[in-house]
Formats: C-alpha cells, structure tokens, sequence
C-alpha cells in the first residue's frame, strides 16, 4: 500500500521498490564522495547503468576532486529507464554530534535543487545513509520527509512528482510513519 501526503497541490509518494526501475526524470544514488559504486543501492544502479555512470562519474572526480558530503552531481543515466541520476553524499553515522542531521538533509536540499536548476520534473529518492552508512531508520525518515517537505512548500511549482522507492519493508514502515507524523516534524 502506497502512502503520500499533500504539500500543496503537490503529492509526495513513498512505495516499496527497485530504485532501479524507476521511470521518473531522476532518481537519487547514495554514493560515496569518491563517486566509486562499488556496494548497495550505487552499485545496483551502476550495473543497471552501465558504463556511462562509472565514465562520467570517473571524469567529474577527476575534474573537483571529490563530492562533499551532503553536495550532489549529476550524470546521465545509461540503460537505466530514468534520464538522469543524481548522486549524492551521505553522512555516516558517528553517533550524531558531528552534524549528521544538518548534513543529511543538505543531501536532500541540494539534490532537490540540482534537479530544479535542470528542469527535471519527478524525482525518486532511496533511503540515504540508513544502509552502509547506518544513519538510524527513524531519525533518517524524518529528516527526509521533514526537509523534502520544506523544500516543495518553498519551490510548490518545481516538481510534478517526488517520491521515496525504498527496498525493504521496515524501511517502508520508517518512512510511513515518518509520513503520517508529517504535520508535526
Ligand atoms: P548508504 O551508503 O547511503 O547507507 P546504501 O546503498 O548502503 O547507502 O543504502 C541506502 C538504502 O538503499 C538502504 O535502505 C538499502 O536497503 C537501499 N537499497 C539498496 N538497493 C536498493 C535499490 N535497488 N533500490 C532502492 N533502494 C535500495
């Protein structure tokens, strides 16, 4: 069962899924600040990609260096049936006195408005850092539904759809409650 909230006229999504079979103009990789996709939601979406992803990834790092955590790039999207993939760096968890939370949801601001400055119209989001990275699911999913709500209060004409693909049911769960407590985060 898919769950949304209204932000406006605007709807926000959240359904369970392969982030890789996304239709929507963008879809969000949690990368590393290498942009190396070597392991989880990155490296399913790399191999789906093919090499496009891997060789304009590769050029940007060797052009800036690194992405900051929290920043996002873009590259095209390869085979995948998006057109283009923004790759963001999330926190990892170190306890959460080292600005995890304001750097989690820069990832969501700044991936957001990569993909204004562009045009795209829908975006789909995984969950950051809750894998790999082990940001906490509840503290994560509020965050997120939190600071993307914010951002389509600020920008109500910029998306036509953003939503949350998640892989598992208890990360499903997280956000769905995250989802349903919106009006109070
Ligand atoms: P991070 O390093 O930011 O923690 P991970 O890729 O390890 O990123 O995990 C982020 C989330 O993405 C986790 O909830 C993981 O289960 C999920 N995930 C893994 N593969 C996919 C996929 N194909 N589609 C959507 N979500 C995925």
């Amino acid at each position: 069962r898919d769950l949304m909230i209204c932000v406006g006229d605007k709807e926000i999504h959240i359904k369970q899924g392969d982030i890789t079979a996304e239709t929507s103009d963008a879809i969000v990789n949690p990368a590393n600040s290498q942009l190396l996709h070597g392991g989880g939601a990155a490296l399913a979406i790399a191999r789906k990609g093919g090499r496009v992803i891997d060789e304009q990834s590769h050029n940007l790092i060797r052009r800036i260096g690194e992405v900051p955590v929290s920043k996002a790039v873009m590259t095209d999207a390869g085979e995948l049936p998006c057109k283009f993939v923004i790759h963001t760096v999330g926190p990892v968890w170190h306890g959460g006195n080292n600005g995890e939370a304001e750097l989690l949801a820069g990832c969501y601001r700044n991936s957001l408005q990569l993909a204004m400055e562009h045009g795209i119209r829908s975006v789909a989001f995984p969950s950051i850092s809750t894998g790999v990275y082990s940001y906490p699911l509840k503290q994560a999913a509020e965050i997120a539904v939190r600071t993307v709500r914010t951002f389509i209060k600020e920008h109500p004409e910029a998306f036509e759809d953003v939503m949350w693909v998640l892989f598992d049911d208890r990360t499903k769960q997280a956000y769905d409650e995250a989802i349903s407590c919106a009006e109070t985060l």
